[in-house]
């Protein structure tokens, strides 16, 4: 069975897990920013942790935290867990993106900051964001921060500019759903000295080092994720993910179970082990873009939309970290694909303001367009291990449903 996603592992990967290397937190850092074009980088556990480090070093609390409704529930977790609240803005449904006219609306003086988001891949238009906090930075007379939410855009580009490097600082996270992967992890970049020198000296102070048992621990589990994602034994996976709850620590990035949490080891350092598998996936980085964006367009190209299909855009400097379609059934069709020998995802399956702990913070206001996608949305594979056949086969596939 072709697996949802696969992360762009090989033995080198492996091979650097196994060969220990203690500066290899800091190199990785030097190269995440030279390849991303950042001046900084600091890695942490996770991103939802560099998220909420964020706030915290940068004093941001009691804040109004402007974010989508359509987005990973980490983002959310890590605004409330920093003494913050979310507010929700409902996103379009031409990119998956947060509308800007609404974002525009939502500001206000208890605002302390936007998660510029660029869901799937799709860069956001961070000319426009800009101009519009500005505008309301110079009404209201006080800073509003842009942090952009790179995890699905690691290299994604508005009119030839990296988004990464617009704003305040850039959120990316590296778990092995992500287009790479540090096997867990995640990164903040910024251009700004102040904000590196802060956010640097608070993980420094408050973030522990783990102990070898963790590093033990992350090594039997990046070796677990080879077979877990191979076709051969996909079907025997597929059916343990279906009927046990066994292998979700494996094959689901997060937990869903409206609590807002942090997993135990949130505030540990990012260990040498993971940024030495980073550090291999950096070299990758253009490798792995570059498969996405032709398969993107191969089935751009050949996927029809009858039946009610809804082919995602084609956009320039878009990086598709998932192949996003609407359909009218989604069980339907990740059936029939699924005895076809092809897994569908259905990410992002929640709309965050409709989980009951944040029903709270939305205040009455629908998020219709965020609620469609949540119910509507399929995702073809589009991981860089797929063959020429693999992706000729799904479409076929899909053309024959
Ligand atoms: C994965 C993800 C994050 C960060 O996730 P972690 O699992 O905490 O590393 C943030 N935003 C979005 C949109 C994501 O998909």
């Amino acid at each position: 069975m072709i697996p949802r996603l696969k992360p762009y592992l090989g033995k080198e990967e492996l091979l650097a897990a196994l060969t220990p290397d203690r500066g290899a937190v800091e190199r990785f850092e030097i190269d995440f920013a030279r390849t991303f074009e950042a001046k900084y980088a600091l890695a942490f556990s996770y991103g939802r942790s560099a998220l909420w480090a964020f706030f915290k070093a940068m004093n941001i609390h009691d804040a109004e935290i402007i974010m989508p409704a359509y987005t990973c529930v980490v983002v959310a977790h890590a605004i409330v867990l920093s003494g913050n609240k979310p507010r929700f803005v409902d996103v379009s449904l031409s990119d998956y993106n947060m509308e800007l006219d609404q974002v525009a609306e939502a500001i206000n003086e208890k605002t302390g900051a936007i998660i510029a988001t660029h869901l799937f891949g799709y860069p956001l238009d961070i000319d426009r964001l800009s101009e519009i906090v500005q505008n309301a930075e110079n009404r209201l007379g006080k800073k509003i921060w842009i942090i952009q939410d790179c995890a699905h855009s690691f290299g994604a580009e508005w009119k030839g500019k990296l988004v990464c490097n617009a704003g305040d600082a850039a959120l990316f996270g590296l778990n092995i759903s992500k287009m790479m992967t540090s096997i867990f992890g995640g990164i903040i970049t910024t251009n700004d000295e102040q904000v590196y020198e802060k956010l640097r000296i608070y993980r420094d102070t408050y973030f522990k080092k783990p102990g070898f048992i963790k590093t033990l621990r992350r090594l039997i589990y990046l070796m677990a994720v080879y077979p877990a994602f191979n076709e051969q034994i996909y079907g025997v996976v597929y059916w343990l993910q279906e009927k046990t709850t066994f292998l979700d620590r494996l094959t689901k990035a997060y937990h869903l179970d409206e609590k807002i949490h942090f997993p135990p080891d949130y505030m540990d350092r990012m260990l040498p082990i993971e940024a030495r598998v980073g550090m291999v996936q950096l070299k990758k980085y253009p490798e792995i873009i570059k498969k996405r964006r032709e398969t993107a367009i191969y089935y751009d190209q050949n996927i029809s939309t009858s039946d009610g299909w809804v082919r995602p855009p084609i956009v320039e400097g878009a990086t598709y970290s998932h192949y996003i379609v609407r359909v009218p059934d989604r069980q339907k069709v990740m059936q029939a694909m699924a005895k076809r020998g092809v897994q569908l995802g259905q990410l992002i399956e929640y709309s965050v303001p409709r989980m009951s702990v944040y029903e709270k913070y939305t205040k009455s206001l629908a998020y219709p367009l965020s609620a469609s996608c949540s119910t509507n949305t399929i995702n073809l594979p589009i991981h860089g291990h797929l063959s020429c056949l693999q992706i000729e086969k799904i479409t076929k596939d899909v053309l024959c449903l």
